[in-house]
C-alpha cells in the first residue's frame, strides 16, 4: 500500500498527548533534551510522504509513515551517530523519548528491515554504489600537496577538458540517485531558511565551495576476481571487487596525511553569518577540489530554484583559468584566492599578499580566447 500523509499538526498533537500521559518519574525530559524537542516540534518533515508516495507499491501491508522514519534517522544522526541502525533501534526501546520524538508509539518501534527499505526509497537508483564495484587496483597514490598546501591538480588539462565538456552539456540534466533527497531538502528546508533571510539575498546569492576529508575506514577492502596469485603470479592487472567503490584514498592537506574515504564537497551560503549548506555532495577522496567544484556547481545550478547565484568564493585550490571561464559562463562572479605557487600569477603588491584578489570581468566574446593575462583587481 501507499503510505498515508500525516500532517505535521497531528505529529505535534501526538507529542503533546504522549508527554502528558507519560510524564512522571519514569519519563523525564531533562534540560539538555529541550533543544532537540524544540527542533523536532518546529521542523515539518511531513512532505517526505507525498514525495516518496509514487515509489511505494500499491499492494502489500500499509508501510510505516516515511516522515517518522526520516525523523528517526535525523534523531539518530543528532544523538548517536556512531552506533548504527541496529543499535539505534535498541536505543529507541531503552529511551522512550527517542521513540516518541520519532513519532512511534512506545512498544511499536520498527525493525531494521523497515529502515533499510526506507533508505532504498530515498536513493533513486537500483545500484547502491555510484561507481562500479569491479575496478582495477590503482597503481599510483594520489598526489600530495607541499607543506601546508592543497594537493596540486594531477593534470592541469583535466579540469580544462572537464569544463569544456560540461559547458557543452549544461543544458542536459542527468538524473542523480541523490535527487529525491535534494528536492526534499530544497523544498522543505532551504526554502524555509530563504524565507527567514538566513541565506542572504536570494536574488543575488553569494556562495562558497570547499572540500572536507571524511574518513570511512583505515584501508580499502577488495577481493581478487582471478586466480593469478594461486598460479604464482604476484602482479596482475585483473579487476578487483571493491566493497565500497565510491570511497578511495586521497590527500588531507590540513593534517598532511593520506586518508581513505570521501571528500565532502559543500557549496554553502556565504552572504550571511550562518554559513548554511546549500549543496552537499560526497565525492571520492582522490577527487581534487577543482574537479568537485566543476561537477557540483553544474549540478547545483541545474537543480537550485530558490534564487540566482551571483558570486562564488573559492580557495587557492580552485585557482585555474578554466574555473573562471566556467563560473562566468554560469553567470557567477568568481572570487578565488590566488595560488602562490602558480607561475602564471603576477606577483602581489607589497603588503597585499594576504588579500584576496579576483580577476577583472573576462572580456565579452568567446571565452576560449580569453587568456589569464594577469588582470587582477583587489576584491572589495
Ligand atoms: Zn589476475
Amino acid at each position: 500500500m501507499k503510505p498515508v500523509f500525516i500532517p505535521h499538526l497531528c505529529y505535534q498533537q501526538f507529542l503533546l498527548e504522549n508527554f502528558r500521559r507519560l510524564s512522571g518519574p519514569a519519563f523525564v525530559i531533562i534540560n539538555k533534551d529541550w533543544p532537540l524537542v524544540t527542533k523536532f516540534w518546529m521542523t515539518d518533515l511531513s512532505a517526505i510522504t507525498p514525495l516518496l508516495q509514487d515509489f511505494y507499491s500499491n499492494r502489500g501491508p500499509e508501510p510505516r509513515d516515511p516522515a517518522c522514519l526520516f525523523r528517526s534517522l535525523l534523531l539518530f544522526i543528532m544523538t548517536n551517530p556512531t552506533i548504527g541502525i541496529t543499535e539505534w533501534i535498541n536505543e529507541m526501546k531503552r529511551t522512550p523519548l527517542y521513540a516518541i520524538l520519532s513519532g512511534f508509539e512506545i512498544g511499536d518501534v520498527p525493525g531494521v528491515g523497515t529502515f533499510y527499505d526506507f533508505f532504498k526509497q530515498l536513493w533513486a537508483s537500483g545500484n547502491k554504489h555510484l561507481r562500479p564495484q569491479h575496478r582495477k587496483r590503482r597503481k599510483s597514490k594520489p598526489k600530495k600537496g607541499k607543506k601546508g598546501e592543497k594537493a596540486p591538480t594531477t593534470t592541469p588539462g583535466r579540469v580544462a577538458r572537464l569544463v569544456d565538456w560540461m559547458m557543452r552539456h549544461t543544458a542536459k540534466k542527468t538524473a542523480l540517485p541523490t535527487d529525491r533527497l535534494f528536492h526534499f531538502f530544497q523544498d522543505n528546508i532551504l526554502s524555509v531558511s530563504a524565507r527567514l533571510g538566513l541565506l542572504g539575498d536570494c536574488s543575488a546569492l553569494s556562495a562558497s565551495g570547499d572540500g572536507t576529508p571524511i574518513v570511512t575506514a583505515a584501508y580499502s577492502r577488495s577481493k581478487s576476481t582471478c586466480d593469478c596469485r594461486a598460479q604464482g603470479l604476484a602482479e596482475c592487472s585483473h579487476p578487483r571487487l571493491y566493497s565500497q567503490p565510491d570511497c578511495d584514498s586521497g590527500w588531507d592537506s590540513s593534517r598532511e596525511k593520506y586518508f581513505q574515504g570521501f571528500h565532502l564537497y559543500m557549496i554553502s551560503a556565504a552572504d550571511s553569518k550562518h554559513d548554511l549548506p546549500l549543496y552537499p555532495k560526497l565525492q571520492p577522496a582522490s577527487r581534487h577540489d577543482a574537479v568537485s567544484l566543476v561537477l557540483s556547481s553544474v549540478e547545483f545550478k541545474q537543480r537550485f530554484t530558490l534564487g540566482t547565484m551571483d558570486k562564488m568564493i573559492l580557495d587557492a585550490a580552485h585557482d585555474a583559468e578554466s574555473i573562471y571561464v566556467l563560473l562566468e559562463h554560469q553567470g557567477m562572479e568568481p572570487f578565488i584566492d590566488l595560488n602562490v605557487r602558480s607561475k602564471k600569477n603576477t606577483p602581489a603588491k607589497e603588503g597585499d599578499s594576504n588579500l584576496a584578489y579576483r580577476h577583472s570581468h573576462l572580456p565579452e566574446g568567446d571565452p576560449y580566447e580569453t587568456k589569464r593575462n594577469g588582470h587582477k583587481t583587489l576584491s572589495p
